[in-house]
């Protein structure tokens, strides 16, 4: 007789998510803790996309609609990533989620024993993404800068080697790649002839200026390698990490596959919310990004008084070093026993030796946690 356990495939089996999982239920413990472990946005959808969705619910929008996505929004975002990327950027899928980008994306291209580099630390569904479609994870240790390295990467590459995987700005550094690192990425795709897929899902949350004044926009593999998968979303950028939207952008050869395991798996993205998030695209979300810069600045000011921290240059997370030689875990249980809840970089990479905090909350709380985790320190 085969109990329930004895059903799990070795599949699902082979990904590991006890880290996070600890996490979770030391925070259902804990009464009103201050949370700097939220990724996503503190602010709410913007209006003008809410009531688009309830238009389009109550005008019957309701049904499936094609694989791809609706006609509207692809165009749309074909148009704008044209404009941005400076060339055609081939095929544009709506997908339910970046998340549904990745899924989509690795099983597309990994077959049983390829091979995908990514850097460490790292956004973890890559590592269990990868697990799942049978191929291998290669992470590259980033530390204690987080910044792009071709020599590591190169030295990883091996003839199994399919993918490269980036991610700027990055989940939990938020380090952003400079041109010059993503013309070294490229440079390596190029040489080894690899596929790259490029996480861009913090796209708009960018903090440094250029000479100008301008904040110049996302340098992105997109520009100028076309064996490029770009995915991007609405979660982080207008707040609707619960909406399932995203979108994949590149070669037809690759987005038609992805289309056709779509129709098999999530069928198409939520139909209403599509219609809400082409409205979503025309508001200005300039000032949410200005308040982030604000936290970042915030949280990179008090932290680095008693952290050892690299300054982020997007997205909402900041990853400082847990302090005399301590390991995360135990700097963490620390914290949270301080009611101060932040996640142990065990998570997000091999190393246990930094803390991912999240700045996405209000100056207040985040003032007071970071006053907690000084203090500790
Ligand atoms: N990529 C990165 C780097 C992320 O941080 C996240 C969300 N935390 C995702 C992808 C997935 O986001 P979603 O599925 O909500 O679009």
């Amino acid at each position: 007789m085969r109990s329930p356990a004895d059903f799990i495939s070795r599949r699902a089996l082979g990904v590991d998510a006890s880290g996070i999982r600890k996490v979770f239920d030391l925070a259902a413990k804990m009464k009103d803790p201050i949370n700097l472990s939220i990724g996503q946005p503190d602010f709410d959808v913007p209006e003008i996309a809410k009531t688009a969705a309830i238009e389009a619910i109550k005008s019957g929008k309701n049904a499936y609609t094609q694989t791809q996505g609706i006609a509207e929004l692809r165009l749309r975002l074909r148009e704008s990533l044209t404009q941005e990327i400076g060339r055609d950027v081939g095929e544009v899928l709506i997908t339910s989620g970046v998340s549904g980008g990745l899924f989509l994306a690795i099983l597309s291209t990994i077959d049983p024993g390829d091979e995908a580099i990514f850097l460490d630390p790292y956004f973890v569904m890559y590592k269990h993404l990868l697990t799942l479609a049978g191929g291998k994870a290669v992470m590259v240790d980033s530390y204690p800068d987080f910044r792009f390295h071709a020599d590591r990467v190169e030295k990883a590459v091996t003839p199994q080697t399919k993918l490269l995987i980036l991610n700027s700005p990055s989940n939990p550094t938020g380090v952003v790649m400079t041109p010059q690192e993503v013309a070294a990425a490229v440079e390596v795709a190029r040489k080894h002839d690899l596929l790259l897929i490029t996480d861009e899902i913090y796209e708009p949350f960018l903090y440094s200026k250029d000479a100008d004044g301008d904040m110049g926009g996302l340098p992105s593999p997109m520009k100028s390698y076309e064996k490029t998968i770009l995915l991007r979303g609405f979660s982080k950028s207008h707040a609707m990490t619960g909406w399932r939207l995203g979108y994949a952008a590149g070669p037809k050869a690759v987005i038609s596959q992805m289309t056709k395991l779509q129709q098999y798996t999530y069928v198409c993205a939520p139909s209403p919310l599509q219609q809400a998030a082409l409205r979503a695209m025309d508001v200005p979300m300039k000032s949410a990004v200005d308040a982030y810069r604000r936290k970042r600045d915030i949280a990179f000011e008090m932290l680095s008084r008693k952290f050892e921290v690299v300054k982020p240059g997007g997205a909402f997370y900041i990853f400082p070093k847990a302090p005399n030689g301590i390991s995360a875990t135990d700097f963490v249980a620390k914290a949270i026993e301080k009611n101060v809840l932040i996640i142990p970089g065990n998570v997000f990479s091999e190393r246990d030796t930094h803390f991912r905090i999240s700045y996405a909350t209000s100056d207040e709380k985040l003032k007071e946690g970071c006053d907690i985790l000084c203090s500790l320190a």
